[in-house]
């Protein structure tokens, strides 16, 4: 007998952990999250500086690289991306930086309804916990995502911080606030020691809600198509092909 949700989502990284917790948030529907990785238990994930060793790693990063070609005199250039609860998140650099602004809007421009900078703006703010100097126009103090500051600052960087100001570029304390430009000390996904991931920000607080089943070491492989409609999605666990439906 086939599994039936409401919804079903592919990839438990950034983006498909955020989902996950937010359906979730509705008591009535289920949610299925598929995830090719295993659980993020490897403790390098969490310590900060271990993404060093995430990133070499096929337990928890598909090691992806790109075709040679001429562009790259021959080579082939790695692209890491993780494969676990939190996806690139838990292996990424922590560095918290915002699209830029014009981005957004030109993107409206182009016809995205919703997509401008003051739109989306809301759900940045709704999304961080944003630990040290900020304006509340464009920072959020109560969202699952931990933003904070370098905890030290080394002598070297404070000299190239003086030197480019008195080159004439702005001193700039938020560039996640009013203004990207400028130069400052950059803000992190890190809180007291560990990394935020969304897995950790985001599903674990979820993994409670009853109406939420999380799947891993389990690799989606086909969509089920009714037409042109997807109705299921066809993955593999433990060797074995399994498929399970949507509503
Ligand atoms: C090494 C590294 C450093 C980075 N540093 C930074 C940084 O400092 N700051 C920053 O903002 N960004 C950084 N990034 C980029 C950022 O982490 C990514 O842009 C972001 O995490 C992408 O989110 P996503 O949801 O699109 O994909 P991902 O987070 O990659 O999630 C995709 C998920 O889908 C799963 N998946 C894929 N195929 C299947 C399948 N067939 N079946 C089931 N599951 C599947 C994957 O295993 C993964 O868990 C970095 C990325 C990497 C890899």
């Amino acid at each position: 007998m086939s599994e039936t949700f409401d919804y079903i989502i592919i990839g438990s990284g950034t983006a498909g952990s955020v989902i996950a917790r937010r359906l979730s948030e509705e008591a009535a529907s289920t949610i299925c999250l598929l995830e090719a990785g295993g659980r993020d238990s490897n403790p390098f994930i969490h310590i900060p500086a271990g993404f060093m060793k995430t990133i070499t790693d096929p337990s928890v990063n598909w090691l992806y690289e790109t075709e040679p070609c001429a562009g790259t005199a021959g080579r082939r250039i790695q692209q890491p991306r993780g494969k676990t609860l939190g996806g690139s998140s838990s292996i990424n650099g922590h560095v918290y930086n915002r699209g830029q602004r014009l981005d957004f809007d030109v993107w409206a421009q182009l016809g995205n309804r919703g997509w401008s900078y003051a739109e989306v703006l809301p759900y940045f703010k709704r999304s961080e916990s944003r630990v040290g100097q900020g304006d509340g126009r464009f920072r959020g103090r109560d969202g699952p995502y931990v933003i904070e500051d370098l905890l030290w600052e080394h002598p070297l960087c404070d000299a190239f911080v003086q030197g480019a100001t008195s080159l004439g570029i702005p001193h700039n304390h938020d560039y996640n606030g009013e203004q990207q430009e400028g130069v400052g000390f950059f803000q992190r996904s890190i809180s007291r020691g560990v990394r935020q991931s969304t897995a950790r920000c985001y599903l674990y607080p979820a993994l409670g809600n009853r109406n939420l089943t999380v799947k891993t070491k389990a690799l989606a492989s086909h969509l089920i198509l009714d037409g042109k409609r997807v109705k299921g999605v066809r993955f593999i666990q433990d060797g074995v092909d399994k498929a399970i439906y949507a509503n």
